[in-house]
């Protein structure tokens, strides 16, 4: 157990820490500091062992065969797809479609919403701390339709205009997508009030929960979006897994994504008749070992309690905050109120390309540049920040690491 007067909780954070093999291991001769965790997390053995499993005891396609095998992976495929129900609550597990990720689950409902339900003179609504790929998606979708993108702004905190907001949302609104947690200033979106200000209207809403999921506790059927998305690799999952929910009545609406097999009922060369939910949105054999683990990672997660982590990380980000605040030189990109996992900043005018290799000597991982999110920088007028990402395997001998260190960087460079 981790006895620290701020930070105790009752997680024995010494025997959680053992479950993720990586952390073990040491970087330039120095034990690794991993703050890297918005780009994505670690995984523990059990969803390594799950994934291996697959391969080793019951690889076979899913929904087709009828030998033992098939029959196998595709309850264990089916099992994951209820786990991912169950902890977002979703009202049925034929909402939850498997995808790559993140990114491709903003795409399909990009590209399918706007072949139905978007024409001339429509808009479309995103905020300007999105994420490329809740940006270019939406980009592409207007180009094609001739709609136009509009870009809710954001205060000097890095917090959304809400008064704005609610003043863009007229007759040619046909979509809402934004982000829940911002991957660059950990700003929290008051999600509940924009997805309830858009349905006010008839607007959907698509939230991306890729900075979330891990974080906050997220029920749809509380929260009511349209769609919501996520990446397995974000919550300790497979890298090339995701989710996208979908209301049911939303996924009916719209058209296949993409065409092949599994997402048929028949196939004649005159017609083909698509499959029902979630098969009609899951076309070809799928990432079959990464959904199953990824419902192994859920399952982790639930074990050691999303209360607790929450708890935990909220401990550790003040206490960041706290420490980095007395680093002289330092300035914060996006101090929101209400803030989750991530932490920007910029010491003095050194490049935090320079930081972010001076703190990887000392085998400290943060991210550098723009994360994806050029506009933001654009906005905050500065080439990139460094970006340190905290979840509940940090510690306060962590953050102390990297406290020391951005100074010990700094003296170096200025
Ligand atoms: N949205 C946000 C807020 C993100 O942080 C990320 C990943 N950095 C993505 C979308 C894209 O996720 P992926 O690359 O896993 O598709």
């Amino acid at each position: 157990m981790e006895h620290i007067a701020n930070i105790t909780t009752g997680l024995d954070i010494a025997q959680i820490r053992k479950d993720f093999p990586i952390l073990q291991q040491q970087v330039h001769g120095k034990p690794l500091v991993y703050f890297d965790n918005g780009a994505t997390t670690q995984k523990p053995q059990v969803v390594i062992d799950a994934e291996a499993r697959y391969y080793e005891e019951y690889n076979s396609n899913v929904h087709r065969g009828v030998h033992h095998l098939s029959q196998v992976a595709t309850d264990a495929y089916e099992k994951a797809r209820h786990i991912v129900a169950g902890y977002i609550n979703a009202a049925h597990s034929h909402e939850i479609i498997f995808t790559k990720g993140t990114t491709d689950g903003i795409n399909l409902v990009a590209n399918t919403m706007s072949r139905r339900f978007l024409k001339a003179g429509d808009s479309v609504i995103i905020s300007s701390m999105e994420h490329h790929s809740n940006i270019v998606p939406w980009q592409i979708a207007c180009e094609e339709a001739g709609a136009t993108l509009k870009v809710i702004p954001i205060t000097e905190k890095g917090e959304l205009r809400m008064d704005v907001y609610e003043s863009m949302l007229d007759d040619t609104v046909k979509m809402v997508a934004v982000t829940y947690v911002s991957n660059t200033l950990g700003t929290v979106n008051p999600v509940q009030d924009i997805i309830a200000l858009a349905h006010a209207r008839n607007i959907p809403v698509l939230i991306d929960a890729a900075q979330a999921i891990q974080h906050i506790s997220i029920d749809v059927q509380a929260l009511q979006p349209d769609f919501l998305v996520f990446s397995g690799h974000k919550i300790y999952g497979p890298t090339g897994t995701g989710v996208l929910y979908g209301t049911t009545e939303w996924l009916n609406k719209l058209p296949p994504y993409q065409g092949g097999g599994d997402m048929i009922k028949t196939v004649t060369f005159a017609k083909t008749i698509y499959n029902e939910l979630p098969y009609k949105f899951e076309a070809g054999t799928p990432n079959i070992a990464g959904s199953i683990a990824l419902g192994t990672a859920i399952e982790y997660l639930q074990q050691i309690g999303l209360p607790e982590i929450q708890q935990r990380e909220e401990a550790l980000m003040a206490y960041a905050m706290q420490e980095l605040r007395k680093i002289d030189g330092i300035r914060f990109i996006g101090d929101a109120k209400n803030r989750s996992g991530v932490i920007s900043f910029l010491v003095h005018n050194i490049h935090p390309f320079d930081m972010g290799e001076l703190l990887d000597q000392q085998g400290i991982a943060v991210r550098t540049g723009h994360h994806c999110t050029e506009p933001l920088m654009d906005l905050f007028q500065v080439p990139g920040t460094v970006r340190a990402s905290l979840t509940f395997y940090n510690t306060k001998e962590e953050i102390d690491k990297l406290v020391a260190g951005v100074k010990r960087a700094a003296s170096m460079l200025l």
